[in-house]
């Protein structure tokens, strides 16, 4: 049997101990001192790296999600769980490219106050959010601009390429009329009811689409002819296939409102339909563009512009800042 008064390994193994412990406390002791240094240095690199975390992550949310629920834009305030920029399509997917929604970029700057701030956003944070347009025909959408964020210490920018849609689903008709247009879709011209549309006639030639509104919503809404341009001696009629007019009148430059049109031709039907016959000269040279849009009823007339009904390409830029 092994007799432990004899036994010096134990007393070995605790030396070996007692060395280590001694190093482990001097590696510990330089460690620490150390540590405090780097945490103090990284105090300010963390306050710099969740702000910027926090504003990529939310321009993330904001460009790429539709929100939700999905419709928030039509809600009340208390019925959204976070807001959303991207539009979502007729199967309530978000389309491919960053498409926003106008109707969500007014709601978010409408009740931006009760939405972002201590919500989305903590509310020591503060923010810009702007969509600039390429096109300089369009004016900034500012959904909110923070006074305060110049007065900040840090301020983080996030820019993104973005698609917005302004009133682009409002569009009943486009119409991009230049000199190929005199042999369109020959399906527009057997559909017109007129019987010398489509008849070669001297110097004139006729281009005729459709378009359907649905009788429901002509309460709130109103109608507008919008053309980007014209050429002279060019003409339009609006008429129904049972309801044929002549009425010939020329374009200007500014929209032309057609709700009385409409009024005095429609049928009572759900759905009516309604053509626009375009007379053009042989000669015409040009090109413009012809849109018939359905806007609600207190749309600003400046709006009623012909980049409000194509899907822009924008930049969206949001920048924070720490309060003080
Ligand atoms: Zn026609």
């Amino acid at each position: 049997m092994l007799n432990i008064a004899q036994d010096d390994r134990g007393f070995i193994f605790s030396t070996d101990l007692l060395l280590a412990l001694i190093v482990l406390t001097v590696i510990l002791g330089l460690s620490a001192e150390v540590v405090d240094t780097v945490s103090y240095k990284m105090q300010d690199y963390g306050s710099r790296n969740s702000l910027e975390r926090l504003a990529h992550e939310g321009a993330d949310i904001l460009i790429k999600s539709p929100g939700s629920p999905d419709n928030w834009e039509e809600l009340n305030v208390g019925e959204i769980k976070y807001p959303g920029l991207s539009r979502v399509d007729y199967d309530h997917s978000p389309p491919e490219g960053h498409l926003l929604s106008y109707k969500k970029i007014l709601k978010l700057k409408k009740d931006y106050g009760k939405i972002i701030p201590g919500n989305f956003f903590p509310s020591y944070l503060d923010c810009s959010i702007v969509i600039y347009p390429v096109d300089n025909a369009l004016d900034p959408l500012v959904i909110h601009d923070s006074s305060q964020l110049s007065l900040s210490k840090e301020v983080v920018v996030v820019n993104r390429s973005v698609l917005c849609d302004y009133r682009s689903q409002e569009r009943l008709l486009y119409m991009n009329i230049n000199p190929d247009s005199v042999n369109p879709d020959p399906c527009f011209i057997e559909k017109c009811h007129q019987l010398n549309h489509g008849i070669e006639d001297g110097e004139d030639y006729w281009i005729c689409r459709n378009f359907r509104i649905e009788r429901s919503r002509m309460k709130d809404h109103s109608y507008y002819l919008i053309n980007t341009g014209t050429a002279p001696h060019t003409y339009w009629i609006l008429d129904q296939s049972y309801h044929k007019s002549n009425h010939i009148r020329g374009f200007n430059n500014h929209p032309f409102n057609l709700d009385n049109d409409i009024k005095s031709l429609s049928t009572n039907l759900d759905y009516e339909v309604f053509y626009l016959h375009i007379n053009l000269k042989k000669e015409f040279s040009g090109s413009f563009e012809i849109f018939v849009v359905e806007v609600p009823v207190d749309t600003p007339l400046d709006e009623l512009k012909s980049e409000f009904f194509q899907i822009q390409p924008c930049y969206f830029v949001l920048k924070a800042g720490l309060k003080n």
